[in-house]
């Protein structure tokens, strides 16, 4: 029988790594995101195996009208991966603008509870999964990424409390956490540099968002009474810098 999987982000990196290799593995995708332009090349990519829904995490209002849209034969939802999100500038809070702070906690959380709220139902109909993106971020902090790393801690504890609210179900609930992976994250991050993000990933063999794709296909594929609580991973030339400790004066 196949299989469905909703995908938010499908536009660019990681989800549309996924989307490529659920579809070529047979799956159907549902892929998200704003822009359209974009989902449209992947359906006329993937063909029969996508259908592209315009769907913006930012509004939730929508989410219900939206999925009320779904053509039959993609209704029927088997792995939720929420992989849609972004980080907002690097900056010390002290120095940070409310607005793209606000943006980055709408979409990594409010919109990612609300559309897992969304679906669960047909995922407990059907043992589904849900899959989340969280990042290293959630566990090891750094200087200019407080907000970032507290959605994705958020997102983490929301994972394994949402194991709990479904014990007995069958659906399986997975956080993902990678370190530095090469998409257009940074890109994002810093409003368009991209010297900035060549910068970032020179020289260091980043992973790559298939690298991502290919662990989520593992996690998916396990077996049914197997559960991935939190996965972690990073590139081997990423690892952790140690305390900071400032000095006082005289
Ligand atoms: P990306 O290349 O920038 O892709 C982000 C995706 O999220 C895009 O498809 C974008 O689609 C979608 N998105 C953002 N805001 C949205 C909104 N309001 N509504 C709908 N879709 C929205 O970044 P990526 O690296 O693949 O990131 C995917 C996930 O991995 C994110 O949750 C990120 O935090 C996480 N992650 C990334 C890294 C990394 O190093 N790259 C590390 C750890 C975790 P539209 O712009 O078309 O809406």
């Amino acid at each position: 029988m196949t299989k469905t999987v909703f995908i938010t982000g499908a536009t660019a990196g990681i989800g549309a790594a996924a989307a490529r290799k659920f579809a070529g593995e047979g799956w159907q995708v549902v892929g998200t995101g704003r822009r359209r332009d974009r989902l449209d090349e992947l359906a006329t990519e993937l063909g029969d195996f996508f259908y592209p829904l315009a769907l913006d995490m930012l509004r939730p209002a929508d989410f219900e009208t939206t999925l009320a849209s779904l053509p039959d034969r993609y209704r029927a939802i088997d792995l939720l991966l929420n992989n849609a999100g972004l980080a907002p500038p690097m900056s010390n809070l002290q120095d940070a603008e409310q607005d793209p702070l606000d943006v980055a906690i709408d979409t990594n959380v409010t919109g990612l509870v609300a559309l897992t709220r969304a679906l669960l139902p047909g995922l407990i109909a059907r043992k589904g999964a849900v899959i989340n993106l969280a990042s290293v971020a959630a566990t090891y902090p750094y200087r200019g990424g407080a907000v970032y790393a507290g959605t994705k801690a958020f997102v983490r504890q929301f994972s394994l409390g949402l194991r709990c609210d479904l014990a007995g179900t069958g659906v399986r609930v997975t956080t993902i956490d990678p370190g530095m992976v090469e998409t257009e994250f940074t890109l994002v991050r810093t409003g368009g540099d991209q010297a900035a993000s060549d910068a970032l990933y020179a020289n260091m063999d980043p992973m790559t968002a298939e690298d991502i794709a290919g662990t989520i296909w593992w996690v998916a594929t396990l077996p049914p009474h197997l559960n991935i609580n939190a996965l972690e991973l990073m590139p081997v030339n990423q690892s952790w810098a140690g305390f900071a400790v400032h000095r006082n004066e005289g």
